[in-house]
């Protein structure tokens, strides 16, 4: 996983077509999806891709603690993401960074727009992302993972929210950043609700090319597509097996 790498190998393996993984331009590691892994809770996931895996797990709607807090004409949404100390090359400290508290938020504004808060004021739904192993991606998989829990715990939603990061590594294109292309390239995580192809989240802290950025969002929104498909695909197995076992 931690594969060490020079700029100048990887800038040569980017020339030969393909990454350091070996994955081509536009392909996505492989995903697996498990839905509702947490009997206790109303709604659960877990999703991988690649090297990053991320529980999802959905409380609520429930009463809104503090009350203080509680919006009389929608849903609180709550978004705690962590990452396990375990889930890094390096030990991560428990104390939540501030990383994880500007990731929480980001989470959070990504799912918002898909959720009808409307029909639930005054009560609050809890979304927590624990990241069990980090590999670059890990709030697109959270986002990934939290709507499909949310939809499991029949939380009401205008769609699912997909997400893939893209990456701009020396004028090439790359679909689903892993942590080395994380750290060489320019990321730029997207969040979509695909029926609707509303963008909720798109975050970039790099310089990009401008004449680039339709090409960028067109080949994240193909991934997202993919996602998208693996998503609805997981729910209705879960929802086939469920109704055959009587859960
Ligand atoms: N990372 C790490 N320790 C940290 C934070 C991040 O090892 O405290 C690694 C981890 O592999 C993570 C990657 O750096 O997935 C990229 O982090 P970033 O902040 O870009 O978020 P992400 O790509 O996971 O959404």
């Amino acid at each position: 996983m931690s594969l060490k790498i020079s700029e100048e190998e990887f800038k040569k393996i980017l020339e030969s077509g393909k990454r350091v993984d070996g994955r081509a331009f536009t392909e996505l590691r492989p995903i697996n999806i498990r839905l509702g892994i947490v009997e206790r809770a109303e709604g659960s996931c877990l999703f991988e891709m690649g090297h990053t895996k991320v529980l999802c797990v959905v409380r609520g709607p429930t009463e809104c603690v503090p009350a203080y807090i509680a919006d009389p004409e929608r849903a609180v949404l709550d978004v705690a993401y962590r990452m396990c100390t375990f889930s890094t090359e390096e030990r991560k400290s428990p104390t939540p960074s501030r990383r994880e508290v500007e990731l929480s938020k980001v989470i959070r504004e990504a799912l918002e727009p898909s959720i009808l808060l409307e029909e639930f004021p005054r009560m609050m739904i809890k979304v927590y992302c624990l990241v069990l192993q980090a590999d670059a991606g890990t709030r697109t998989a959270s986002i990934n993972a939290a709507s499909l829990a949310l939809a499991q715990a029949g939380i009401p939603l205008r769609d699912l929210v997909t997400s893939v990061a893209v990456g701009y590594c020396y004028g090439n294109i790359v679909v689903d950043v892993c942590s080395i292309e994380d750290e060489l390239c320019a990321d730029i995580p997207i969040a979509m609700l695909p029926a609707y192809r509303k963008i909720t989240l798109l975050q970039s802290d790099h310089r990009l090319p401008i004449d680039r950025l339709s090409e960028i969002l067109s080949t994240a929104i193909k991934a997202i597509d993919q996602i998208y498909e693996l998503q609805k695909k997981a729910l209705k197995e879960y929802y086939l097996s469920s109704t055959k076992t009587g859960d």
